[in-house]
């Protein structure tokens, strides 16, 4: 960022990658998260969201259908639907919004294959492994669940591996049509088999309806007892050991699983949220600032809205209100606490689906989280609150 006050903000991006691994798997992103997307300009259509509208429950044994939750017109309740996409399609439409010349301020510049090493968090510098390095007027460490700015802004993350693990895996339309499993793709849901306990199969249709993705989540130890003995981590798997997994699981699930394709294994951690997320002119955000289970589908939705927050503290005429330290600490007060309730409820629901957004409702258990506070949350009038507070 620039340190004259009438200069448009300057915004440089860097990666440690290329993109060329991006992942295979589903994503989806409820009204709180969709509404950032919509509000900077993200062309979602091109993405090829399906908009979910139903919530549908299966028997783990024989596949029948226990229960089913319409989730209502999310647009009519809270502005903009429940998008469920592609990893890979929404991530080159942020990239393109991004850096593309159109729009009310200039282009992101990305810089991809450079890995921060060095962070100085004081004086905003950061080296990074091709021997390059930047000075900025404030760094946004978006550096994943592995972060390393968090550990070099003085954080220790307490820690544990989960005993759930995941298989990932997709399948494509016309496959799930010759297996005569089209229903998965029609019913514009997200399916669960299991969910009470560690055992879970969560399905949805992406890109158009053209592909299906599912993640299986299952005991760790399994994993670790198993065949794959040593390798048990290695990244990939076969539609056999997918099946072997759930034995006992509804067979048009396991046929589907014998035909899927990209299986791969998701490894879970459970971090205790963190002491702090700012440290001189650096943030944290998304899964470096509050990783999470995936059981509530609100790790990116966070990412997103933390982005939101970043972009509404410091808009144009931020300097005109206050410095950056006083702009970062607005953010860790406003952001902070609302990630922390997701992330703590997204524990609960790894394995209590009853603790899901979308499930049943508050009146269930006092202090369960509510679609309403996930899908309604006002960020603006959140912030407005705060400064006056201050
Ligand atoms: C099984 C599963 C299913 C999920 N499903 C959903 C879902 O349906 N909806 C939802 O909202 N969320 C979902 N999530 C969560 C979601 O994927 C994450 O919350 C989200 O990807 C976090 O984004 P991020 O940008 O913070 O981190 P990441 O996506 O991890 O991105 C971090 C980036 O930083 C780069 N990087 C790391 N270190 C450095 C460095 N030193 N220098 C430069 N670059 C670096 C990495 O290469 C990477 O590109 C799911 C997660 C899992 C595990």
């Amino acid at each position: 960022m620039p340190s004259r006050m009438d200069s448009p903000l300057q915004v440089t991006v860097y990666e440690r990658y290329d993109f060329a691994g991006e992942v295979g798997a589903s994503l989806s992103a409820a009204s709180n998260g969709s509404r950032f997307l919509e509000q900077w300009g993200v062309d979602v259509s091109a993405a090829k969201p399906v908009i979910l509208k139903q919530l549908i429950m299966h028997d783990w044994s024989s596949g029948d259908v226990q229960k089913t939750y319409p989730l209502g017109d999310y647009k009519s309740k809270f502005n903009t639907p429940y998008y469920n996409f592609h990893r890979i399609d929404i991530h080159n439409q942020l990239l393109k919004s991004a850096t593309e010349e159109e729009g009310e301020g200039p282009a992101v510049t990305l810089k991809v294959n450079h890995k921060a090493v060095e962070v100085n968090a004081e004086e905003g510098v950061i080296r990074f492994e091709n021997g390059s390095q930047t000075t900025a007027d404030l760094i946004v460490a978006a550096d994943g669940i592995r972060s390393l700015t968090r550990e070099l802004i003085g954080i220790t993350p307490n820690f544990a591996m989960s005993s759930s693990c995941a298989y990932r895996c997709i399948i494509g339309a016309d496959k799930l049509r010759s297996l005569d499993l089209e229903d998965y793709i029609s019913n514009e849901a997200i399916e669960y088999w299991g969910g009470f306990g560690i055992d879970k199969i969560v399905m949805s249709p992406c890109s158009n309806g053209e592909v299906v993705s599912c993640y299986c989540f299952f005991p760790t130890s399994k994993r670790l007892g198993s065949d794959a003995g040593e390798n048990a981590w290695a990244s990939s798997t076969t539609p056999e050991q997918l099946v072997e997994t759930f034995i006992d699981l509804d067979p048009r699930m396991k046929k589907l699983m014998l035909n899927a394709e990209d299986i791969k294994v998701w490894r879970l951690y459970r971090h205790d949220p963190y002491p702090y997320w700012v440290k001189g002119k650096v943030c944290l955000l998304g899964d470096a600032a509050h990783p999470m289970m995936p059981d509530q589908s609100q790790g990116s939705c966070m990412a997103f809205e933390d982005a939101g927050a970043v972009g509404l503290i410091f808009n144009k005429n931020f300097r005109n209100d206050y410095g950056v330290g006083e702009g970062l600490e607005l953010y860790e007060r406003l952001r902070k606490p609302r990630a922390t309730q997701i992330q703590e409820a997204s524990f609960r629901a790894r394995e209590d689906l009853n603790e899901r957004i979308g499930w049943s409702s508050s009146s269930d258990r006092p202090g369960k989280l509510t679609i309403e506070e996930v899908c309604g949350y006002k960020m603006e009038e959140h912030l407005e609150k705060l400064k006056i507070e201050a």
